[in-house]
């Protein structure tokens, strides 16, 4: 069945939602996006995720065509319209379309689109076994913490990750984890204490982290923000990950090596629980 998809003031069908092959998202990847989950049809922690795209854009000296309001008003007239229940909802906006030049153009319109994605959440295989990763280095640009369509690293790191016939790829540079290719990365002491890396340029702000970490706070469970190396993610007791489509997930194996007994660890399905039932009650 065809979704409805926001581009540029007009819901249409996927097959006539098109944007100009001039547009300098696709040209020079001149372009910022955020995903929110959906989650019985209602939209979790969006409010930061407009927050963060605010700052994204920014830090590129770029223009929203929509205030955080027009946006969320279009965000529930898509869900709506699609019906969406459970999943994600992605949310572009690029420079615009102008002849290809490297410097900004003048006076062109930012593009905006949106669609939703249909996704069991809740009830994932993946969560349910954990996953598998490997290590792949980290060779993305200086600026992580802006949430840039620019993917191609992470696209190779999960590709790296097929082939290797796992669930995906932790990065890493001098030898310190940095993040997932598409989450951030944690792991828990045999101590007991969660560690991740320290927010900077070198990782996504994500907000699934910071209410993780709340949570975690709250829980009284030990955290430490800084950056951790391979080996002691080889040496941990758990890990796991998380985003905002994905919450919390386990990692249960690092370069085919098993972490902790090689099963989902008790924090993060713990952890898990909390951050879903946050999301429900929200
Ligand atoms: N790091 C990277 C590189 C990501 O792509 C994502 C997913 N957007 C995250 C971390 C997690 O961020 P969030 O919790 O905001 O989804």
């Amino acid at each position: 069945m065809s979704r409805i998809v926001y581009v540029n003031g007009s819901y249409l069908p996927e097959e006539d939602a098109k944007v100009s092959v001039f547009d300098r998202g696709f040209l020079f990847a001149d372009g910022v996006y955020e995903v929110s989950t959906v989650l019985e049809g209602r939209l979790i922690d969006n409010e930061a995720h407009l927050v963060r795209l605010k700052r994204s854009l920014n830090e590129l000296q770029m223009e929203s065509p929509a205030s955080p309001s027009e946006i969320v008003e279009i965000q529930n007239e898509l869900i709506k319209r699609n019906g969406l229940n459970e999943g994600g909802l992605y949310l572009q906006i690029t420079r615009g379309a102008a002849d290809r030049d490297f410097a900004f153009p003048k006076n062109t319109t930012p593009t905006l689109v949106m669609f939703t994605q249909e996704k069991n959440l809740l009830n994932s295989p993946a969560a349910e076994k954990g996953i598998s990763v490997i290590s792949v280095e980290d060779i993305r640009w200086g600026r992580r913490d802006i949430k840039t369509v620019g993917l191609l690293a992470p696209v190779l790191a999960k590709q790296a990750a097929v082939v290797a016939g796992v669930d995906d790829a932790w990065l890493y540079e001098d030898g310190y984890v940095t993040e997932g290719s598409s989450n951030n990365a944690y792991i828990i002491t045999k101590a007991g204490t969660i560690v991740t890396r320290n927010l900077g340029n070198e990782i996504l702000h994500g907000i699934t982290r910071r209410a993780v970490l709340e949570l975690a706070n709250e829980a009284d469970m030990e955290v430490e923000e800084r950056a951790f190396t391979l080996d002691e993610a080889a040496d941990a007791a758990e890990a796991f990950v998380t985003s905002a489509t994905t919450f919390v997930t386990p990692v249960i194996s690092l370069d085919g090596k098993a972490i902790g007994d090689g099963k989902p660890g008790p924090l993060a399905k713990r952890l898990r629980q909390l951050y879903i039932e946050q999301a429900l009650e929200s």
